[in-house]
């Protein structure tokens, strides 16, 4: 038997059980709500609610790339930090209009030379090269003819500032140049390298154990026994996660023993931002994630059965602060499920702005017919843009929760409304994008 800790967080299904035991006659009536097949907006609204917000910490520049911006990056300096040359060409000063000038030095990157450039004289110059003293132009080589100690300028005016990069006209100081909330992808980090700033003030990366369950599970590398099937969820998850900044604390399998369950559970309670297990939701009597949750003492269990498929068992549960989601075990329920509920909650925790969470939705022209169920249901398609520039959708075929091969290249969710009738190819359906369409 499990040993429950003393201290119980909030109010728990069990407390509310016996609460409503005292003013209600029958004892199933506070499941009631818990089992109403909420639609996924709602489940949606529901996990929100309990999203802790990641704290601050600074990690190396070189380690930051697909992080979280924690807080806004003002610019501490100028960049360029001095004139800049953005040409190989001759230093000079525009006023003069003399095509002859003497060269008195050259001016490469990461110096500055000790000359002055003055009427009549020039100073060889590469681009991203400071501007010499009293220089306030560049010529290209390309318009003139040098020599070994002269050149002659062959462009007849020459503006001041023409082909230099004044001071601070990328970067000004003191300009909001990153929001909190950005993720650092390749030309945010560069930026943050360029304005000096190393470590970064990200947010912490999110701590998530992944556990399958069920006794018919073996490794992906073992042949399969009588009954048994191969773990893919543990490998299909891992990888969605591993598109995200957080830290896989655990991954592993366990069988349908339920003190071995729960203890796997409560190693991780205190432990982790979010525990994600597969399988044991269902309606059968080894589905025991389903009833380890239900039951236990410190768990409140928010919702576990939602107005859609596929991904209708999803349990979502709290421990204090630890988001405990029960995916079903079937393969793509559990990456449906992960897709819509999981993904957004990290976004969210992690500060990612609304808008860069929520993917676009587009109406589409279906293709071909589709069977509407009787909830709302994602079907995995492929949208495309046909030859006359219109968006085109198919589904990916059988859409069976256990084919796996119907979620393989598709780049959106094609939302089915249950109703009496086919829905006909040149009808309109929503598209949830998680990827571009294609061409
Ligand atoms: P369950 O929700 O435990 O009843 O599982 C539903 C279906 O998903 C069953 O056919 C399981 O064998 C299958 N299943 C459960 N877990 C996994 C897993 N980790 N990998 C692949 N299939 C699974
Ligand atoms: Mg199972």
């Amino acid at each position: 038997m499990l040993v429950l800790r003393a201290a119980s967080a909030g109010v728990t299904n069990r407390s509310k059980r016996a609460r409503n035991a005292d003013i209600m006659s029958t004892s199933d009536v506070d499941t009631r709500d818990l089992d109403r097949m909420r639609p996924p907006h709602e489940a949606r609204e529901i996990i929100a609610r309990f999203l802790p917000p990641m704290p601050t910490e600074f990690v190396p520049l070189a380690e930051a790339a697909g992080r979280v911006l924690a807080r806004d990056i003002i610019a501490p300096e100028d960049h360029p930090p001095f004139p800049a040359s953005t040409m190989d060409g001759f230093a000079v000063v525009a006023e003069d209009s003399s095509p002859w000038r003497e060269i008195i030095g050259t001016q490469k990157a990461g110096n500055v030379i000790d000359a002055e450039v003055t009427d009549g004289y020039t100073v060889r110059i590469m681009t991203g090269a400071p501007l010499p003293p009293g220089a306030n132009a560049v010529v290209p080589v390309e318009a003139t003819e040098p020599a070994e100690d002269h050149v002659v300028i062959h462009q007849e005016n020459v503006k001041l500032g023409e082909n230099v990069r004044p001071v601070g006209s990328d970067v000004r100081a003191g300009d909001l140049i990153l929001s909190a909330g950005t993720r650092l992808g390749p030309a945010e980090i560069g930026l943050v390298a360029s304005m000096g700033i190393d470590p970064v003030p990200v947010a912490r990366r999110p701590r998530i154990s992944v556990l399958s369950t069920g006794d018919e599970l073996v490794e992906p590398n073992q042949p399969l026994g009588p009954g048994q099937i191969r773990d893919s969820n543990r490998f299909s998850l891992a990888a969605a996660l591993g598109e995200e900044p957080v830290e896989i604390t655990r991954i592993g399998k366990a069988p349908d023993t339920r003190p071995e369950l729960e203890r796997l559970l409560r190693e991780r309670f205190d432990e982790d931002d979010i525990i994600i297990t597969s399988g044991g939701v269902s309606m059968g009597e080894l589905d025991l994630i389903k009833a380890i949750l239900f039951d236990s003492k410190d768990v409140e269990v928010h919702f576990r059965r939602l107005y859609m498929k596929p991904g209708k068992p999803l349990n979502f549960a709290t421990h204090g602060k630890t988001l405990i989601f029960g995916l079903p075990g079937n393969p793509v329920s559990s990456l449906v499920t992960y897709e819509l509920f999981i993904k957004t909650a990290i976004r969210q925790m992690i500060g990612v702005p609304a808008n860069q969470i929520d993917r676009p939705t587009l109406r589409v022209t279906l293709e071909t017919d589709v069977e509407p169920s009787d909830r709302i249901e994602y079907q995995r398609g492929i949208v495309r843009v046909d030859a006359e520039g219109r968006l085109v959708a198919s589904n990916t075929g059988m859409q069976r929760s256990s084919r796996l091969q119907s979620f393989v290249g598709a780049n959106a969710f094609l939302i089915i409304a249950p109703r009496e009738r086919t829905y006909v190819a040149g009808e309109q359906v929503n598209a949830l994008m998680f990827a571009p369409p294609f061409a």
